[in-house]
């Protein structure tokens, strides 16, 4: 059995490239972390709250050898569950 015989659902990414179907990165560019502490009796700081504010672009990249993939972003943005 050839491995282009086995059922592939149509929506999965891989890099045309390498590819890689199993690892991607995202890159979030220009990136606003903000964090709510609250400070403890004994001066010790614990967070309440995170709010990330992504400014800049999304990237995805893949894993192995860097290709740019960020044409799949959206599908990829779709699929994250
Ligand atoms: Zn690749």
């Amino acid at each position: 059995m050839q491995a282009q015989d086995l059922p592939t659902p149509v929506n999965r990414i891989s890099c045309p490239k390498c590819g890689n179907d199993e690892e991607f990165i995202e890159i979030a560019e220009n990136v606003i972390l903000t964090t709510l502490y609250t400070q403890n009796q004994d001066g010790s700081f614990t967070p309440e709250e995170d709010d990330s504010q992504v400014l800049g672009a999304l990237k995805l990249i893949c894993a192995h050898c860097e290709a740019d993939l960020s044409h799949f972003h959206s599908r990829f943005a779709e699929m994250l569950f």
